[in-house]
Formats: C-alpha cells, sequence, structure tokens
C-alpha cells in the first residue's frame, strides 16, 4: 500500500509517524525546506502544544462536534503519553495550557521529524504538489517535474494564513477538484482593523481591557486581557480571542463593531462614583488630569476629544451628564470594525473543507475512497490556547491508524 501525505506539517508528521513503522511505504512531501516551519513559530518559538481542557466548545466551523471522535481518541492524556514515547516531556500551567519542558518550540519540530524518519516515512522537502486526481490506478499526485502515483492519500496541507511559513490555498484547491465543498477560508487569531484615525495616535499603548463584540448590534462575545492599540486598529490576546466570530461575521457583511472598556476591574457606576469622588474632591484639577488618575495619558487625551470636552477646562464645569457619558465611555468605548490585518498575520484560518463529507471517526473522504484530511485544511478552528495544535495531532493521529487499517 502507498500512501501520500501532502504537507509536512503538525499533521501531517503525525499522521506519518502513526501510520508509519507498519510495512507501509510512506512518501511525505513538504514544499517548504524544512517541515513544520508552523510548530517552530508557534507560540512565539515556545509552542503551546495542547490544552488539558479539550472539547468541542473551543472549536469553531460549520458542525464544531466534527472534533470529537478525534478528540476522544487522543485525549490529552494519550498525547502526553505519545510524546513521553518520542522523549518530548510536557509541561502543563495551571491555566491548562500545555507547552513542551524544554520551552521550545523546535524540541517538538525535530522530536517528530526524527521519529517520522525512525519508523521509515520518506520526507521530501522543496517538492510542491501541484495537481491530484484519481484515475483507475489510484491516486495521480503532480509535481513540478514527475507524476506519481498512490493508493491513498492525505491532504494536510493546513491553511491559508502565513504564507510566509508556508500558508496556502492549494489543499482546498486540490479538494474542490476531487468533488469536496470548501467554506470560503477567513483569517483567524488576528488584528483588527479599526474605522476612524484615532488608533494611530494612540498606537504602541498597551492596557488590560475588557472587550465586547457587537455583532449587527446584538453582544456577541466578551473577553479580557491584553490590548495593543496598533497604527491599523487593535491587537493583543484580547483581541485575538474575538477575532475569530469578527473575522466570519465580516465575511458574511455583518456589522461588527467593537466596545472597548478601559477599566475592567470597575462597572460602569463604580466609575462614575470614581469621577464624581475625584471631581468633588480635586475640584481644581482638568478633565485631562481627571481621566489620567486611571487611564493612559495618550488614551484619556483622545477620549476627551472624541467626547468634545475642553482639556484644559475645569472639572468643576463638568456636569453630572458629562460625568455620566465619560463613565459610559470609559466601560464601552465602541468603534467599527472595518476588516482583519489578512491572512499575512493571521495565525489560522477558519472556513476549510467542508466537515459533513469527511467522516469523523475516521478522517477519510465519504466522496473519495482512500482520500482523507487532517488538521486546518478542514472547517475547523480553535480557540487561542494549544487547541489548533491539539487538532491537527488529533485528526492526524486518527488519519494515521485510518489509512495504515486499510
Ligand atoms: C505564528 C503562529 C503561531 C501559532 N501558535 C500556535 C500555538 O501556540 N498553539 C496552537 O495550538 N496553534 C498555534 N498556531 C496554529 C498552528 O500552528 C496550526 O493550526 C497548525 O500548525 C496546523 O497544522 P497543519 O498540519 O494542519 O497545517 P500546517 O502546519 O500549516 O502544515 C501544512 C503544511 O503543508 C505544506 N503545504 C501546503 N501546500 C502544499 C503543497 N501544495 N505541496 C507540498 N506542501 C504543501 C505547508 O508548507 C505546510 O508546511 C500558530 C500559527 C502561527 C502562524
Amino acid at each position: 500500500m502507498k500512501i501520500a501525505i501532502i504537507g509536512g506539517g503538525a499533521a501531517g508528521l503525525m499522521a506519518a509517524l502513526t501510520a508509519g513503522g507498519k510495512g507501509l511505504h510512506i512518501d511525505l512531501y513538504e514544499q517548504n525546506s524544512e517541515v513544520g516551519k508552523k510548530i517552530l513559530a508557534s507560540g512565539n518559538g515556545r509552542c503551546n502544544i495542547s490544552n488539558t481542557n479539550l472539547s468541542a466548545e473551543h472549536y469553531h466551523g460549520e458542525d464544531p462536534s466534527f472534533v470529537t471522535p478525534a478528540l476522544k481518541r487522543f485525549d490529552y492524556k494519550a498525547f502526553e503519553r505519545f510524546c513521553e514515547d518520542m522523549a518530548l516531556i510536557l509541561d502543563v500551567k495551571s491555566d491548562g495550557r500545555v507547552y513542551p519542558l524544554s520551552n521550545e518550540a523546535k524540541s517538538v519540530q525535530a522530536a517528530m521529524r526524527r521519529e517520522a524518519l525512525r519508523v521509515g516515512v520518506k520526507i521530501f522537502t522543496e517538492k510542491r504538489v501541484v495537481g491530484i486526481g484519481k484515475d483507475t490506478n489510484g491516486f495521480v499526485v503532480r509535481f513540478e517535474d514527475e507524476t506519481k502515483y498512490y493508493d491513498i492519500v492525505l491532504l494536510a496541507t493546513g491553511s491559508a494564513a502565513a504564507p510566509q511559513l508556508g500558508g496556502s490555498l492549494d489543499g482546498l484547491r486540490f479538494a474542490k477538484e476531487l468533488g469536496h465543498e470548501v467554506v470560503e477560508p477567513y483569517p483567524t487569531l488576528v488584528g483588527l482593523h479599526l474605522a476612524g484615525r484615532l488608533q494611530e495616535r494612540v498606537a504602541g499603548v498597551k492596557v488590560d481591557a475588557g472587550l465586547t463584540l457587537y455583532v449587527d448590534g446584538r453582544v456577541t462575545k466578551r473577553t479580557r486581557g491584553d490590548l495593543l492599540f496598533t497604527r491599523y486598529g487593535i491587537s493583543g490576546f484580547s483581541v485575538l480571542d474575538i477575532s475569530t466570530e469578527a473575522s466570519l461575521s465580516l465575511s458574511k457583511g455583518k456589522s461588527v463593531t467593537v466596545g472597548l472598556h478601559l477599566l475592567p476591574g470597575y462597572d460602569r457606576q463604580g466609575v462614575l462614583a470614581l469621577i464624581e469622588r475625584l471631581a468633588k474632591r480635586s475640584y481644581r484639577i482638568k478633565p485631562q488630569e481627571l481621566l489620567q488618575a486611571f487611564l493612559n495619558s495618550k488614551v484619556a487625551k483622545e477620549m476627551l476629544k472624541f467626547l468634545n470636552i475642553e482639556p484644559t477646562a475645569s472639572v468643576a464645569e463638568l456636569d453630572r451628564k458629562l460625568l455620566r457619558k465619560i463613565a459610559a465611555t470609559v466601560t464601552d468605548w465602541r468603534f467599527s470594525v472595518i476588516q482583519t490585518h489578512g491572512f499575512k498575520h493571521a495565525e489560522c484560518a477558519g472556513g476549510g473543507v467542508l466537515t459533513k463529507d469527511v467522516d469523523s471517526k475516521t478522517m477519510e473522504s465519504k466522496k473519495i475512497p482512500g482520500l482523507y484530511f487532517a488538521g486546518e485544511i478542514l472547517d475547523i478552528v480553535g480557540d487561542r490556547g494549544g487547541y489548533n495544535l491539539h487538532f491537527a495531532w488529533a485528526s492526524g493521529h486518527l488519519a494515521g491508524l485510518s489509512m495504515s487499517r486499510r
């Protein structure tokens, strides 16, 4: 039995080393000069490899429950044992995120590559697949310079995110040509562009903020964490955490707005009480000084401009209505989101091969026997926190097991 694995990322490597060592002929093709470039870049080079709190709730797509059989088969404990077997020791953080104990993504990529080679997988790098067909002899895999035949093909070409690391749309093209439907990809875990120019003047300021995502005026998600103002808009962990819903909604032409809560330890009444107290006790201070008591000075200046308040007036001149308006803006300052920062800067992509046409218990196509899928090529995207890599491992593992049992 000859197997071609297209894509040497997390999913392709895991499938290869799971199916390997059983007398099968396995060729793995990777267009980059080395396998696992996204593994190397993940978690800022530390690789947030998995999470101990795994469930379909942390995944998105037309049918998030598609992930359940793969996660059950390869839950965190099974994954941990698997890693130990290849001398990769994991470190579980208090919030459930998992990293290699070495704190280095390189150790993950190196272990996967070493193990795949050890079980007899042939790895071809700088070898881009340009087309896949099927005829009576099996699958025809076309390269720029040659054509090869295989009994089984696994598409593990990832997503369009981060093209500089190998992100590509090739796999979706192959899937479509073979008769699969695809949900148009959209960037996720990515910064957001805001309307207006205010952000340019506060670019570089980092704060702890609460974020509310409004889609067509309705609250869709709330998060809290680091928020970084950038020249184009906003980034940081709290933004990445709302970016999947924001990006999907934008791709459907919906109106997307984000509300920034810049003093997340206080509710609106608490902020009002605070500014009233400050205004009363220090009535000689100016509005800019009042806001600077709890906001970054650049942000405070922009907020006063937005509210049409003269920064050098006296706080004594601010009536209760205006103080209420300040409290409302501090706790829910609304900005229109016009687009995401794009695939180049995205960690992942939503959309992909429609999962209803793939058997979630085997990862085999329901349309083309012998064709398998694993990883981000599928219409599944996970939350930040190790969920995307874990789905790549789990779906790759399941595909590897199924292919070797055919
Ligand atoms: C900067 C960054 C940081 C990230 N950090 C994390 C993190 O900490 N935790 C986490 O869980 N997730 C993280 N992710 C997401 C995670 O890396 C991906 O979800 C995961 O790698 C997907 O695995 P995959 O095997 O499906 O795809 P990939 O890893 O993208 O592998 C697909 C491979 O296929 C190759 N390929 C594509 N087309 C062809 C072709 N025609 N011929 C030959 N080869 C081809 C590509 O070059 C690529 O190497 C991060 C992503 C990025 C970009």
